[in-house]
């Protein structure tokens, strides 16, 4: 069994689980393999955060298999070009004859399982590999042209309805393994894999000592520490209060566990200065806990028989968000240009962006070094904007934000500021500990306007409004821009005035509370530039 980065559980993977049935019938012991391979992790932007966090899932995992006699072998393969060479080596090396993996849906992921099966089929080897990402796998829902859609809302009733009318089967739990039996013991290679370890660290994505307690801390490795965090999502106060005390997920909330979350999550699920949504991004994207099992556990807590989408409910909203993902995945699996920093939609591709680099005989150099700096204190959290600022120095330290402030940050990226969505779709990437191509890349084109379902190019979010509605008790600001703590009536609101003329939320403070207005006037002149190009 080959596991990757996406599946990082022993419990409800389905590859994992017919690699197993596969070895007890044949009588031979099961293998489990992990690779790493520190050339993707650079061309892929994977984060610091997000490799130590697979690195911790490995050890829990490990330890998990050796239980069943089950070893995990884990190579560091330097180059990503013989990466499906050195497997097949390492697959002759221990006579295995057939290898299970779950499918993972970017380019070169998947160029990599091409390769994998031909190399395979010419020495005989046989490859079975399972769709165990989504709850509808990509290419099942599909527009009457026969194409993947590129519009939420169709693909979401679509979604529901399938599901619904085979739920027991979309919804089934994967068998766990069974334990290696007596022909481990026969087998004098695979002994030796027991003593494989797992590396500490990888060269080039070396956390600092208090970045990884802050990581380990607020996002515990294994499939317990997800199970526990999804129920903390969903049971009441008693069972949640117990939870809390296990770790602060709560840094810079006001925490409240007079209801649970999900009944309350289609109303409160845009406040940033609330514990209002799950956190289950960083284990759902590793695979650390199964999209089945959080929906089975959904209509276990509700006692409902079948799927909803309905906004006007906790689970039905939160339901739809789980179908967002899919949606996401689903895109990037039909339109593979989604892998290549392409816009989703071609017209676009064409945007000057203002960090675009000047031509030297250009009457207006674009303001290089000041999008470089713009750039740059975006990064930092200090554009003098306090819900920006705010969200980014979350992100920065949590390597996790809300979802609103997500949407916030990119839209002032790239409408604001004008610069590339690419530029922050790669900075979320470097810093998240959640980071997956497809939600981050359908998070960012939808920001940036260019992506399926995104939001009309003149929509731009005003920050003051955004601030008002996602921190209206300005709990957010206060917690994550020390600065301003002292200043009366925070949300946004005395920083930017009462006024509703959107022109005023151009004003910004300094890093000392003081409120200015920026030297450049870039937004309307931006965004007349976005408009007629
Ligand atoms: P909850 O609100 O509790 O939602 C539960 C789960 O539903 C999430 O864990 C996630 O798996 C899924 N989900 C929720 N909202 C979305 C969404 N809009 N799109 C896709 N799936 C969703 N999500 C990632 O998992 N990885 C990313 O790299 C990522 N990058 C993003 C970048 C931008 C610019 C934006 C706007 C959104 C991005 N999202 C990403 C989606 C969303 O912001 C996060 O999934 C969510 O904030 C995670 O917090 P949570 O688990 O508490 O979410």
């Amino acid at each position: 069994f080959w596991m990757r980065m996406t599946d990082l559980r022993v419990k409800d993977n389905r590859a994992l689980a017919r690699a197993s049935q596969q070895a007890a019938s044949d009588g031979v012991p099961l293998v489990a393999l992990f690779v790493v391979s520190p050339q993707d992790f650079v061309a892929h932007d994977r984060s610091s955060r997000k490799i130590d966090f697979t690195l911790r899932n490995l050890v829990s995992i490990k330890c998990r298999l050796a239980e069943l006699h089950i070893p995990l072998h884990v190579a560091t393969l330097p180059r990503r070009k013989t990466v499906v060479s050195e497997v097949i080596i390492f697959l002759d090396s221990i006579g295995c004859n057939h290898v299970f993996a779950n499918i993972e849906y970017e380019v070169d992921e998947l160029r990599r399982d091409i390769e994998l099966c031909s190399k395979a089929r010419e020495i005989s080897k046989q490859v079975s590999l399972y769709h165990n990402k989504s709850v509808v796998e990509p290419g099942i829902i599909q527009s009457k042209g026969g194409k993947g859609y590129a519009v939420y809302s169709p693909y979401a009733r679509q979604w529901v309805s399938i599901v619904n009318s085979h739920l027991s089967d979309y919804l089934e739990e994967a068998q766990d393994p069974a334990p290696n039996g007596a022909a481990v013991r026969s087998c004098p290679k695979i002994g030796p894999l027991f003593l494989s370890e797992i590396p500490s660290y990888v060269e080039g994505f070396v956390l600092d000592p208090e970045d990884s307690m802050i990581m380990r801390e607020l996002w515990p490795e294994g499939e317990d520490a997800a199970s526990q965090i999804l129920q903390r999502f969903l049971q009441t106060k008693a069972r949640a209060s117990q939870l809390e005390a296990r770790g602060p997920l709560n840094e810079g909330v006001t925490y409240d566990v007079k209801h649970n979350r999900i009944s309350k999550y289609h109303t409160d699920r845009d406040r940033a200065d609330k514990d209002t949504t799950s956190r289950l991004s960083p284990y759902l994207s590793s695979g650390v806990i199964s999209i089945r099992e959080v929906l089975r556990a959904i209509l276990k807590v509700t006692g409902a028989q079948q799927l909803n989408t309905d906004s006007k409910t906790g689970a039905g909203r939160f339901i739809s968000e789980l179908a967002w993902r899919d949606f996401y995945t689903d895109v990037l699996a039909s339109y593979p240009r989604i892998s290549m920093g392409r816009p989703f939609l071609e017209k676009y591709s064409g945007i000057i962006w203002e960090n675009h680099q000047a031509p030297a005989n250009s009457k207006d150099p674009a303001g290089t070094e000041m999008d470089a700096e713009a750039l740059f204190r975006w990064k930092r959290g200090t554009t003098g904007v306090p819900i920006v600022d705010a969200a980014m120095r979350c992100l920065n330290k949590m390597g996790w934000v809300h979802n609103r402030m997500r949407m916030i940050v990119a839209m002032y990226l790239t409408k604001h500021l004008m610069i590339d969505w690419r530029v922050g779709e790669r900075y979320f990437m470097q810093t998240l500990v959640d980071g997956d191509l497809a939600s981050n890349n359908g998070g960012w084109q939808w920001s940036a306007s260019t992506g399926v379902d995104p939001c009309p190019y003149f929509r731009i979010f005003n920050p003051h409004t955004q601030s008002l509605k996602a921190d209206p008790t300005g709990d957010f600001i206060r917690h994550w821009v020390p600065e301003l703590r002292n200043l009366r009536g925070l949300g946004g609101f005395s920083l930017f005035g009462s006024t509703s003329n959107p022109r005023d939320t151009h004003l910004m403070c300094n890093e000392f509370g003081n409120v200015m207005r920026p030297s450049r006037s870039f937004n309307t002149a931006n965004t007349r530039t976005l408009s007629s190009k």
